[in-house]
């Protein structure tokens, strides 16, 4: 194939795709990108959510990495397509024509997280694994209780140690009675 791609969308997908616009554009391909400017890599999410590295190290400028690589850029969101016309309109009313055109534009879902981590996923398994009515505690927290001296644990019982998912080793429960 040759001719115009329209890429919809400068993320994950799309941003190794405008790297290689060098070699697209010798096998007889243009590449235009509409997208917004400014992307967040996920794969440094982490350590920028937790201030290891400023905000800088995970957010990548597609205006000046299309720059870069020869593709066109137009800063804006498609919001809509005309099919037999072959072209995509952007939200500033501006149309783009295609040969092909490539949609890789996220997902809209959006998920409320309060906390992540390895003692939230620990959390939900040891919560799956109870019964109905049934208040289950890990060794960990047995032990927190134990030192704190402001409550007991006599009313904790051990339980047989279980194998939640996802974990390597047994988990030693208690449960409130
Ligand atoms: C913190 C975090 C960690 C993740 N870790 C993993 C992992 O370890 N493994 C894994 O497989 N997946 C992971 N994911 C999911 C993964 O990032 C997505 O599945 C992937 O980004 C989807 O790729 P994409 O290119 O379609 O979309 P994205 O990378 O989300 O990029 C979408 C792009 O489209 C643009 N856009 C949206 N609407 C329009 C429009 N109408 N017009 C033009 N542009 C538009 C956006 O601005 C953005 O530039 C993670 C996601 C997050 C947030």
């Amino acid at each position: 194939m040759t001719g115009s791609v329209v890429l919809v969308g400068a993320g994950h997908a799309h941003l190794e795709v405008i790297r290689r616009a060098p070699t697209l554009r010798s096998a007889g391909i243009e590449l235009t990108v509409v997208a917004p400017r400014w992307f967040r890599y996920s794969g440094l999410a982490s350590p920028v959510a937790a201030g290891l590295l400023p905000p800088s190290a995970n957010t990548i400028d597609v205006a000046a990495l299309a720059r870069r690589c020869g593709v066109a850029h137009h800063e804006a969101t498609v919001d809509a397509i005309d099919l037999p016309g072959r072209r995509l309109r952007s939200d500033d009313g501006a149309w783009h024509p295609y040969t092909a055109v490539s949609f890789n534009v996220g997902s809209v879902s959006r998920r409320e997280f309060t906390a992540i981590g390895d003692t939230i996923n620990l959390a939900k398994r040891v919560q799956e694994n109870a019964a109905p009515g049934q208040i289950m505690l890990t060794r960990a927290t047995y032990e927190t209780l134990a030192r704190s001296g402001d409550a007991t644990t006599a009313n904790l019982r051990p339980c047989a140690a279980v194998q939640l998912k996802g974990r390597q080793q047994a988990t030693e429960l208690y449960e409130v009675i």
